[in-house]
């Protein structure tokens, strides 16, 4: 019997982070939880040290990295605490942890997930923003440190499952791929007349029709952004050309995406929408791992509509196309004033329509440079969050 794999989860409490603590729970003789992190709620990092013993537990805050330690002492619970950005990369890159699960939300997750590729581990990786960031520099050291980079990505996960085994040193051209079929379920304003869009409020633009997840990428989804980040998060996965990838709406979200290969042949991957899978899929790849989702029955399933995006409506994702085609630190520009301008709508303190507006305008004002190293993409990111809180102070909640 092998002993069990060692796995980090950065951003433990999340969404993501829940849903593979579940997976996992599923196979204790297979995975030992070797470390949990959060940002600053304790509490829940305390309830899951309970239940998952880990070897260290790290909150991004040290105010709460201390609560946390304080109230583990008293539990009599061995676990060793860190805080701050040095824990985080510390825990992503233990000799005894193999996988590590980047489902941080945001660029707060990039260091944390480079520190992991850096250290030749398995990276799952959720954190799609850290790619959309740094893709070139995130790469190379993937292929440097011999990392394996999994995508947890639903869309991401299904292009990777319908590829065949290898096409990552021979390119999409050898395997034969004319295009990749990035399907989207629209979100929740898919059919709101367009009117009424300035006036969504954060609730109903984290009300996914199909899946449950945390509010900034709920609020990606319900603008399109998200789908604008996964073309770019596609590219660099997958060395996709933009010409060669093409967003699917498909409303009910079976169909994960598809790759289109030159003979005419269409490889999709289906399931019900449940983020468990692509994570068994991840941890257990090449194999299989029972993940806990409900099993589709086709004679249960009702019609599966397609329809093109509509780029007039949701302008975030012909941003987020340009800035994949003017490259360099354009995708960090753009990935930092979203965060920005999500963040402000979430406070009310923008509406929903704003947040394409404040991303074209970072776009605008920041100066694109090329991607060199690290501290490039850290200044565009920080020029761009300038920028889009320039454009926030400068407008009512009205406009
Ligand atoms: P979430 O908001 O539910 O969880 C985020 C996690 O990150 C939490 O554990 C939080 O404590 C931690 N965190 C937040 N800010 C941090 C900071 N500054 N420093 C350290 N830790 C911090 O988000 P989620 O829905 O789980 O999404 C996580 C990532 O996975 C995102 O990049 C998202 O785009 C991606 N993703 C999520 C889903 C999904 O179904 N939820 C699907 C595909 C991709
Ligand atoms: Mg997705």
């Amino acid at each position: 019997m092998n002993e069990p794999l060692g796995v980090t989860i950065l951003g433990s409490t999340g969404s993501i982070g829940v849903n593979t603590l579940d997976v996992l729970a599923r196979h204790p003789d297979r995975f030992r939880v070797v470390a949990l992190t959060a940002n600053h709620n304790s509490e829940a990092l305390l309830e899951q040290c309970r239940l998952y013993q880990p070897q260290f537990a790290v909150m991004a805050d040290p105010v709460a990295a201390e609560q946390l330690q304080t109230r583990l002492r008293a539990a009599s619970q061995p676990v060793e605490v860190l805080a701050g950005a040095a824990g985080l990369e510390r825990v992503a890159a233990l000799p005894e942890v193999r996988h590590v699960m980047a489902a941080i939300v945001g660029a707060a997750g990039l260091l944390p997930t480079l520190a992991a590729a850096r250290a030749g581990k398995r990276v799952l990786l959720a954190n799609k923003e850290a790619l959309v960031m740094a893709g070139p520099l995130f790469m190379a050291a993937v292929r440097e440190h011999g990392a394996e980079l999994l995508p947890i990505d639903s869309e991401h996960n299904a292009i990777f499952q319908c590829l065949p085994p290898g096409f990552a040193n021979a390119g999409l051209e050898a395997a034969g791929v004319r295009r990749i079929l990035l399907t989207g379920s629209g979100g929740p304003f898919r059919t709101t007349p367009l009117e009424q869009l300035a006036e969504v409020t954060p609730d109903q633009a984290c009300a996914h029709p199909n899946w449950k997840m945390g509010r900034k990428i709920s609020v990606d989804s319900a603008t399109l952004m998200n789908k604008g980040l996964e073309i770019i998060e596609a590219h660099w996965l997958f060395a996709a050309p933009p010409e060669q990838i093409e967003v699917v709406v498909h409303p009910q979200s079976v169909i994960h995406s598809m790759v289109e290969y030159m003979d005419g042949s269409v490889l999709a991957q289906l399931g019900h929408p449940d983020m468990r899978t692509p994570i068994a899929h991840a941890l257990a790849w090449p194999q299989r791992l029972a993940s806990g989702a409900t099993f589709l029955d086709f004679t249960q399933l009702s019609k599966l509509e397609f329809q093109a995006p509509d780029f007039g409506r949701f302008p975030g994702l012909q941003l987020a196309f340009a800035a994949l085609e003017t490259g360099g630190t354009a995708p960090a520009i753009l990935n930092a004033a979203n965060e920005i301008a999500v963040q402000a709508f979430l406070e009310r303190r923008v509406r929903f329509t704003a947040i394409p507006a404040v991303v074209e305008w970072a776009l605008e004002r920041v100066a694109v440079s090329v991607v060199e190293t690290l501290t490039t993409i850290l200044a565009a990111d920080a020029a761009a969050r300038m920028a889009a809180n320039e454009w926030i102070a400068t407008r009512t909640p009205e406009q």
